[in-house]
């Protein structure tokens, strides 16, 4: 049994909030030179670079990209074997958000209820953390700050099999199309299909978390991926919405299991602060 200190976890997760917001992961970073070197409209390219030069200096100067530092979204891989001594993981992941976002200066983006808007007096959180119970010993926490206009832009349908994969393509492009400028483009769509209705969500959600550029196992749902990409970039929005041919940097499909009667989708789309980072104990 591997056991490891509440407060240790409180501290990892409070710098774990801290380089999401400041340090963009490599991977985006190399999309966007990549997209740089592709992009036809001046614009696009020279909001491209400044993408690359923000990232940068919020790098160096240790500020948030993004005035928007997002909801803090969890993903935690808990081994059987590993014990949290003084208090939950849940607690911990909260607590730690709390002071991560404090000590840096971070926005406190949530509201403690959805309709009066009050705020919480707890600072940015609680955090959307969803726990997945594994063999083994070893905690691994994957940790995003996700941004609130391309969640807004983000949508779920309840589509039958008769709808078929041009159904699902068709929702997938409209939800894209619907966002338009207003999910901060270049985009990473993130794509949930089959589970039930709350479920098909989570999927989405979790193919965020994957890597820029690294596709489904399943050479079927890779293809499809990439091909969406394709349908999603000849729309033209571009980066900012100002028109160009990277309105999106990446398409990620998780799938699963559904109903026969079913055929859920769910497109969460992020935006191009798409940050994520990972520790693992
Ligand atoms: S959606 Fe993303 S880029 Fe847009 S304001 Fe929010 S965090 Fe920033």
């Amino acid at each position: 049994m591997k056991v490891i200190a509440y407060d240790h976890i409180v501290e990892q997760v409070a710098k774990l909030c801290q380089e999401a917001n400041f340090a963009l992961g490599e991977d985006v970073i190399s999309a966007f030179r990549q997209a740089v070197e592709t992009e036809r409209s001046p614009i696009g390219k020279d909001i491209l670079l400044d993408l690359i030069e923000n990232a940068n200096i919020a790098t160096e100067n240790r500020v948030p990209m993004c005035q928007d530092t997002g909801v803090s979204v969890f993903i935690v891989e808990l081994g059987q074997d590993c014990l949290i001594k003084g208090g939950t993981i849940t607690s911990a992941i909260n607590e730690g958000v709390m002071k991560g976002y404090k000590d840096g200066y971070l926005r406190h983006s949530i509201v403690n209820n959805p309709l009066t808007r009050d705020k919480s007096a707890t600072y940015n959180s609680p955090a959307i953390i969803h726990i997945e119970m594994k063999a083994g010993d070893q905690l691994v926490i994957h940790m995003s700050a996700k941004g609130g206009g391309s969640e807004n832009m983000s949508a779920l349908k309840m589509l039958t099999p008769a709808d078929g994969i041009e159904g699902v393509k068709e929702f997938i492009l409209t939800t894209v199309e619907n966002a338009g400028p207003n999910a901060c483009p270049p985009l990473v769509v993130g794509i949930g299909i089959g589970g039930n209705f709350e479920r098909c969500a989570y999927l989405a959600k979790k193919s965020l978390f994957r890597p820029i550029g690294q596709h489904h196992q399943s050479p079927i749902v890779a293809q499809l991926e990439k091909d969406l990409m394709k349908n999603i970039n000849e729309m033209g929005i571009g980066p900012q919405g100002l028109g160009g041919d990277t309105t999106a940097i990446d398409v990620k499909i998780e799938l699963e299991p559904c109903h026969i009667a079913a055929l859920p989708v769910a497109v969460n789309l992020n935006c191009h602060a798409s940050r994520h980072k990972e520790l693992r104990m």
